[in-house]
């Protein structure tokens, strides 16, 4: 058995960075990350450890914590201070209410879970004068929940070679699996054109819902035939979700236009901008059985990148033994949705996700964390630093 970090001070911490808002600015009511920057930055302060401070946007900042280690390595820990918006929630949001052994609040299991694990671990470290054979940094970043812009700033540091990492762990709320491939996303929207007319002599116009509907329909045979064939062995196959639809203007008129938004999951090895032009060019020259319809394929408005590291990385054996230690029964897996991982391999970091807490907890009317798993995860975290070379 290895070091233990103090599971009160694992549900001190977790309630004191609960009870600080920091809903992303860009759900409604949220009020940003700015306490909990703060909270991260005096903590560090506290302990006499040196800290980055990145400005990503006015009143909103990524804060880097360092432990020195002895040797030339550095590891990245890294989780997102955001969280999503608080709204229809039936418990205090930022109460930290504990109820057996659990703690309820917006961000307890993600991924305040995950950032209290490694403030923990660094403390432990760090209140024992204990030098680790490779320096960490804890980077707590901004806006994870919607444009990634915190884990953006840490790679553009890291492409620029003002930063250096051997590897990452993203914390999220994996129930201690160590996840080292995700699917990626692509969004865009697809408009069907039409030409309006009076509903009362709709032969004169061009339906364009009713076009819409030929190249919903399109898509999904399309899928059925071909994402299968592209299926990944840990993350499974392509998906797309037609998210959202609008169309039409007044209850007598022809539609003119009907758009849809095309949520297109991609997975390790597809290029986001390839997958949307291919579609494009199948969709774009489809011949609509309602004359007068054409099809336009919009630009993407949101890529983010699948990811893959290899099980045979020295991070991932390491975290494995060490987590295998302390929790049984749980695995390396892959996952369909999306992580801050995904930025830091494409700068060449090998970062696998993994922290305390279920998936099923997150964004939820009454987000809770088992606060025994938070502290096991912080163990785990401890024995990784300890042991990686
Ligand atoms: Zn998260």
């Amino acid at each position: 058995m290895g070091m233990n970090v103090n599971k009160d001070r694992i549900a001190e911490v977790l309630g004191q960075l609960v009870s600080i808002p920091s809903v992303n600015p860009g759900f409604p009511g949220g009020m940003g990350e700015e306490g909990v920057a703060d909270y991260v930055s005096r903590f560090f302060q506290r302990l006499g450890l040196e800290r980055i401070e990145q400005q990503v946007e006015p009143g909103r900042r990524n804060v880097i914590g360092i432990l020195p280690g002895s040797g030339p390595g550095a590891l990245l820990l890294e989780a997102h201070m955001d969280t999503v918006q608080t709204e229809g929630m039936t418990i205090d949001p930022f109460g930290a209410d504990i109820r057996d052994g659990r703690l309820y609040g917006r961000g307890a299991c993600d991924t305040k879970a995950s950032l209290a694990s490694m403030l923990v671990a660094i403390e432990t470290l760090a209140t024992r004068g204990i030098v680790p054979p490779v320096s960490v940094h804890l980077a707590a970043v901004v806006d994870e929940e919607i444009t990634y812009k915190g884990v953006t700033a840490v790679a553009d540091e890291i492409a620029a070679g003002r930063l250096r990492y051997d590897a990452a762990i993203v914390g999220e709320p994996t129930r201690l699996d160590i996840i080292v491939a995700h699917k990626g996303c692509v969004r865009f929207h697809i408009d069907a054109v039409g030409i309006a007319c009076h509903s009362s002599t709709p032969h004169l116009g061009a339906n364009a819902i009713e076009g819409m509907l030929e190249a919903i329909d399109y898509l999904k045979r399309e899928a059925e035939l071909h994402y299968p064939k592209a299926a990944h062995p840990l993350v499974g196959s392509p998906t797309h979700c037609v998210s959202m639809i609008q169309g039409g203007i007044a209850p007598n008129t022809v539609p003119e236009s009907c758009r849809i938004m095309i949520d297109r999951r991609t997975v390790p090895g597809e290029e986001p901008m390839e997958v949307w032009r291919n579609m494009k060019e199948r969709v774009e020259p489809l011949q609509s059985s309602v004359p007068g319809v054409r099809y336009v394929v919009r630009e993407p408005f949101l890529i983010d990148y699948a990811m893959e590291v290899k099980v045979d990385e020295p991070i991932v054996g390491c975290l494995q033994r060490s987590r295998d230690e302390r929790a049984d029964g749980r695995r390396i897996i892959g996952a369909t949705y999306g992580s801050d991982a995904s930025k830091l391999v494409r700068v060449g970091v090998p970062a696998v996700v993994f922290g305390p807490g279920n998936l099923e907890q997150a964004h939820t009317k009454d987000e809770w964390v088992d606060l025994d798993e938070v502290a096991t995860a912080s163990n785990i975290i401890v024995q990784t630093i300890l042991t990686y070379k």
